[in-house]
């Protein structure tokens, strides 16, 4: 697989992103030659699926202020399948578009390797207690044949935010890291984060301050200008810099043709 020609793409799973421009964007393109691994969110699958079941969504907050889900056993099952129901729509949206894509999604085909973190630290009502059920995940490997064998017959992976462990089953990974780690691991020539802002603003949330460039010696900068989970996307793309990926980008998941307006410039560009 030449590393000229691959595209690692996030599209982000909060409410109200629709896949259906990008799945657009990715069967134009992927008819023009271009190869592609598509990464999803799930968060609001899973919050919505976890309401219906009874089992609503609960929060962590870490003493630094990180917020993360709290996914406990019933929690990761509940994610698990949010997720994969997530890719199978996005796999049958793009089947109807003419690309032949393959969801890797649960435990027969997860590409992604990952480690519990046995114990997370978080604040409740003032005081650090010691979370020791979350079965969110490290990543610690990705399948990095069994995707490019996909890729050289043709076909596009559309990668679920999971990771398979080996002592815990499957676990709870953040899919902006988990499509970092799949653009290095396979020599991507960038990553797409698609989500629900243009992309990083300087000024959150004034959308007129727009990052349009940000070099990687200013990264730094960047990462004192994100916010909240922007925060994890600034780390993301740093990750993917760091490993050799030339050039990353935010952008919004929001509009017609998402993709084609970030691949001409669009949202904010990094390295
Ligand atoms: P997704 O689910 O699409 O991956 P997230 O909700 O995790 O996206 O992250 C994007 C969010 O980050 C935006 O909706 C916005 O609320 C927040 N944010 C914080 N700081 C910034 C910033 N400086 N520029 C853009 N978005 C920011």
């Amino acid at each position: 697989m030449s590393p000229t020609h691959l595209l690692v793409i996030k599209i982000g799973g909060t409410a109200g992103i629709d896949p259906s421009g990008l799945c657009d964007d990715v069967a134009e393109l992927i008819s023009q030659g271009r190869s592609m691994v598509l990464v999803h969110g799930a968060s609001d699958r899973a919050d919505r699926l976890g309401l219906a079941l009874g089992h609503p969504a609960r929060f962590l907050t870490s003493p630094s202020g990180h917020v993360s889900r709290y996914t406990d056993l019933r929690t990761r099952d509940v994610y698990v399948q949010a997720a994969c129901e997530v890719n199978t729509e996005i796999v049958a949206a793009l089947n109807s578009r003419g690309v032949e894509a393959v969801g890797l999604a649960g435990d027969g085909s997860c590409p992604l390797l990952g480690e519990r973190k046995p114990a997370v630290r978080a604040v409740f009502d003032g005081r650090t207690r010691t979370i020791r059920d979350d079965y969110s995940g490290r990543l610690t490997g990705v399948e990095r044949e069994a995707i490019e064998a996909l890729l050289t017959k043709g076909l596009t992976p559309v990668v679920a935010p999971m990771a398979l462990s080996d002592h815990d089953g499957l676990l709870n990974v953040d899919g902006d890291r988990a499509a970092a780690a799949l653009a290095a691991a396979l020599r991507a020539e960038t990553l797409i984060l698609l989500s629900n802002v243009p992309g990083l603003l300087r000024h959150y949330p004034d959308e007129s301050s727009l990052a349009r460039r940000v070099p990687a010696e200013s990264l730094d900068q960047a990462l004192a200008w994100a916010q909240g989970r922007m925060k994890r996307k600034v780390i993301s793309v740093r990750e993917a810099l760091q490993a050799g990926v030339p050039s990353a980008a935010l952008a919004d998941a929001r509009q017609p043709q998402p993709l084609r307006r970030a691949l001409a410039g669009g949202g904010t560009w990094f390295g």
